[in-house]
């Protein structure tokens, strides 16, 4: 099946940018099934809804790793460099002959094999976390590693095979990269968590009070339009699994989850996700159809999320200025509280068996153990059998504690089941990034600190729209983040921001 550009109208380029936006198109709409799947979709439509995923997602990749795509490319290749090497056209056929040859790297077969295979691994993980049943899961897991392994061979590499899994998510990182980022991090880390525990307490007893649902949507949606979360060209749904899903940059959707007796889930996720969304509502116009028009990268995506939730929305400036919205939306809870005590109760640090549940100083140690893992399974220094043992082992030094069973353990992600190696690092690398930009700003205008404790939001945000935001994918990260921060993705702003605020609140 083609698609419309043999339509031979216009110069090679408009031949191009008409076949990628049909290319994005079916994706987009791709999303909006799959938007809805997670959202309004009864429990019924779930067979009917796979199938039809399934099809737009097989139109998608078959005419971008088609022919037509390499032929329109070489045809604009030399009319798009002409205009510059900076200019979009030029980016344009940059990134996605990149994005060509790296889908044209497995075979058809492999990916359907692999495929087949990853749904099977992926019930089979669903099955034993609910039963706590690892050696139901093992098999599917040795699978999987074997096709990560498979998949490097595949894709190429010249020092690491985890390097060929790592370019799939954060194009051009390497893993001795990783390994120098987070062996600065991982040894202040574990001290950081180790000294804190020997601390008192934060006060947290109210944040277990019932918070009323509506409440907290209206103030979470009320503090991301402040931030620049534009809710003409956007909306927030209810999704057991959070995400932020975009059909266009004029329509970029968050959802969230609530739980009457944990608010903060519920408004640090939109916090998050608005961070998502808000990228990539500013990603230039001028990439819209282009498939450039998205954020740079994973680790520049979560830069931005967990900007907006953690280094903005847990800090003691804003949540001061927000404290009486906080109270007059729930006066019964609040009632007994101090903004200073609701800003450690948010940010109190203690290690904890669940990723996703982590705080900022404990985060980064359950992704590194992870990361460990990963390369250990690649390099075959590990076999699945004794992942369980090495995941307790790597858990009692980095957090101190020993999970209690597999399916709170070495099960908790789904990421493993189906075959995603080389993820991972890229949520504890989003950390890194969030402080560098931030620092980069504060140079830029010193006076944000003062504006976010005022609820001014907008020297910060047209910083980032215009600094970062509007380059969409134009720019691999690397080339980002110098054109960004003038310096190479550092651990150390990161590891200062920790030191300071926890150094702070726990009088380290
Ligand atoms: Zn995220």
């Amino acid at each position: 099946m083609e698609n419309q550009t043999d339509d031979a109208a216009g110069s090679a380029m408009d031949r191009l940018r008409r076949h990628l936006a049909e290319i994005s198109d079916v994706e987009k709409a791709a999303g909006v099934l799959g938007w809805d799947q997670q959202t309004y979709m009864p429990p019924g439509g779930a067979e009917h809804r796979a199938d039809q995923l399934a099809t737009l997602s097989r139109i998608a990749h078959t005419w971008f790793t088609g022919d037509t795509t390499r032929d329109l490319l070489d045809a604009a290749q030399a009319d798009a460099e002409a205009e510059g090497e900076d200019s979009d056209n030029a980016a344009i056929v940059r990134r996605n002959r990149r994005e060509y040859e790296i889908s044209r790297k497995l075979p058809n077969d492999f990916v359907a094999e692999m495929t087949h295979a990853s749904i099977l691994s992926n019930e089979a993980w669903q099955k034993a976390r609910r039963t706590d049943d690892f050696a139901l899961f093992r098999p599917h897991l040795e699978k999987m590693v074997d096709f990560a392994r498979r998949s490097a061979d595949l894709y190429g590499y010249e020092d690491h095979p985890y390097d060929a899994l790592l370019n799939l998510y954060e194009p051009e990182m390497k893993t001795a990269e990783v390994k120098a980022i987070f062996d600065v991090l991982r040894p202040a880390q574990v001290a950081m968590v180790k000294a804190i525990g020997e601390k008192p307490k934060p006060r947290t007893d109210f944040l277990a009070r019932d918070y009323p649902e509506t409440g907290q949507e209206n103030f979470g949606l009320k503090v991301v339009q402040d931030f620049g979360y534009d809710l003409s060209r956007g909306r927030l749904d209810i999704a057991p699994h959070p995400f932020e899903t975009d059909f266009g940059r004029n329509d970029v959707r968050i959802t969230t989850r609530y739980d009457r007796h944990m608010p903060t889930q519920a408004i640090y996720g939109i916090f998050h996700e608005a961070g998502h969304a808000m990228y990539e509502q500013n990603v230039s116009e001028r990439f819209s159809r282009t498939l450039l028009d998205s954020g740079a990268s994973m680790v520049f995506h979560e830069s931005q999320s967990r900007l907006w939730e953690n280094v903005i929305g847990r800090s003691r400036g804003v949540l001061t200025h927000y404290f009486p919205l906080l109270q007059e939306t729930f006066p019964e809870n609040l009632k007994d509280v101090t903004a200073e005590e609701f800003y450690r109760a948010v940010n109190v640090v203690k290690p904890s068996l669940i990723r996703v549940e982590a705080d900022e100083v404990t985060y980064n140690l359950h992704i590194m153990l992870r990361f460990e893992l990963e390369l250990a399974l690649i390099c075959g220094d590990l076999e699945v059998k004794d992942l369980p043992d090495a995941w307790a082992a790597k858990m009692r030094e980095y957090l101190g504690i020993t999970p209690p069973n597999d399916a709170d353990g070495v099960m908790q992600d789904t990421h493993w089941s189906s075959g995603s190696f080389g993820y991972f690092p890229t949520y504890a690398l989003g950390n890194v990034m969030s402080a560098q930009i931030f620092d980069t700003a504060l140079k830029a205008h010193p006076e944000i600190p003062d504006e976010l404790a005022r609820g001014k939001f907008d020297t910060l945000f047209h910083w980032l729209v215009n600094n970062l935001y509007v380059h969409g994918r134009k720019y691999l990260p690397k080339a980002l983040a110098q054109k960004v921060n003038g310096q190479p993705l550092d651990p150390h702003p990161y590891l200062a921001y920790l030191q300071q605020k926890y150094g702070d609140i726990y009088g380290l």
